[in-house]
């Protein structure tokens, strides 16, 4: 029996009904962009996240660009970002003309390391964004305290942990703008790109709303230099049926973490994941590490079993970031996460057979 890396069955034929339906009312409705099924969305996603404000873009990445620019980071800025994590949160300082400045991850968690913020601080820092990465809560009393001595903004990329908790409160509700994904494969997905902002300041939400939408409030009448970046009705639509089982979905994935962590104990030379204190992890990936990788990674394929490696390149070692110069060695936790690193397959409605299929096929590996 083959298990693919990702299957969105068990989440997707359940509701088909729900969602063709949530479809077909956006279809008779005549209104397509900017409309009520944005706003129901946008309201019921604050309201998940603990945050006051939502406001839905085009994807992820303009999520978090637009949180910049609203902001008001720009050139002459730098931005601390982790120095292992999806490309994104890099290209979103890019855009807006500041330097991301890579800080290493604890090699226990793979989030960014409060320890080595501050010797990461320089007069030019404004911001610090914090990946929760792979679903698990960065620790965020810690930085949170750091950002407020050094008078840094901070802007979660909540891409992949979308209702993980920090000490108890919910990611996407600390910072000044947070940015979050809805790329179908993430824990709440579109059919299509869709991402959004959580705020708690309704002045940066106004921003949002008005820069999404080419600068302009009132039609025809630009107040700033902005851009076409709206979430549809459609996905939106889709959306909001989706946020409803996101909590059980999340209890799923939580479960077949458990498994794992069941199925996977003492193998000698491979690491689990491991939840830090005071955050939640809702795994939205499980990855395991061990220094045969590539050739675990080999034979699990042989054996009919899907997995990813996120990711196999840092983003400082990018041709994208070849103009910055930082040499091979530079940040050696993240190159050797990228070197070590390995998903599993994980999906909500994944079964306790399939689990033990996985994990049997890694331990035959390591026999
Ligand atoms: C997916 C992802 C993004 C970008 O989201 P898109 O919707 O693909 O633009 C940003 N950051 C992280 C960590 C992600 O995983």
């Amino acid at each position: 029996m083959q298990v693919p890396f990702l299957s969105f069955a068990p989440q997707h034929q359940p509701i088909r009904e729900e969602i063709l339906e949530a479809v077909g009312r956006v279809y008779d409705s005549q209104w397509y962009v900017l409309g009520q099924s944005v706003r129901d969305f946008e309201a019921a996603y604050a309201k998940f996240s603990g945050a006051g404000y939502c406001v839905g873009v085009a994807n992820g990445l303009d999520a978090l660009h637009l949180s910049l620019v609203a902001l008001g980071i720009g050139a002459g800025d730098e931005v601390i970002v982790p120095s292992n994590t999806y490309i994104a949160t890099w290209l979103a300082v890019s855009y807006v003309g500041a330097v991301p400045v890579p800080v290493e991850p604890s090699p226990i968690t793979y989030n960014l390391d409060p320890r080595l913020i501050e010797a990461a601080i320089t007069p030019r820092t404004r911001a610090i964004m914090p990946v929760h990465l792979y679903g698990q809560a960065c620790e965020m009393r810690a930085i949170m305290e750091i950002a407020q001595r050094h008078q840094l903004l901070v802007i979660e990329d909540n891409a992949q942990a979308q209702g993980a908790t920090a000490h108890g409160q919910l990611t996407g509700s600390f910072g000044a703008a947070n940015g979050t994904s809805f790329y179908p494969g993430k824990n709440l997905g579109a059919l299509g790109d869709a991402g959004a902002v959580t705020t708690n300041d309704e002045g940066v939400a106004q921003k949002l709303r008005v820069l999404r939408n080419y600068g302009s409030q009132q039609k025809y009448y630009n107040e700033v230099v902005g851009y076409n970046s709206r979430l549809d009705e459609l996905q939106a639509a889709v959306l909001s049926v989706k946020l409803g089982y996101l909590p059980e979905w999340t209890r799923q994935r939580q479960q077949v973490a458990a498994w794992y962590d069941t199925h996977l104990r003492g193998i000698e030379g491979l690491q689990l994941p491991v939840a830090a204190l005071g955050s939640t992890h809702v795994y939205h990936l499980y990855v395991v590490r061990t220094a045969r990788r590539d050739a675990l990674q080999e034979h699990l394929t042989a054996a009919g079993i899907g997995t990813l490696i996120h990711y196999p390149v840092p983003p400082h070692q990018q041709q994208a970031y070849a103009h910055m110069n930082i040499r091979k060695g530079a940040f050696p936790i993240a190159e050797e996460l990228a070197a070590t690193s390995l998903s599993l397959p994980m999906w909500p409605g994944m079964t306790e057979e399939q689990v033990v299929q996985v994990a049997e096929a890694v331990r035959s590996y390591f026999d």
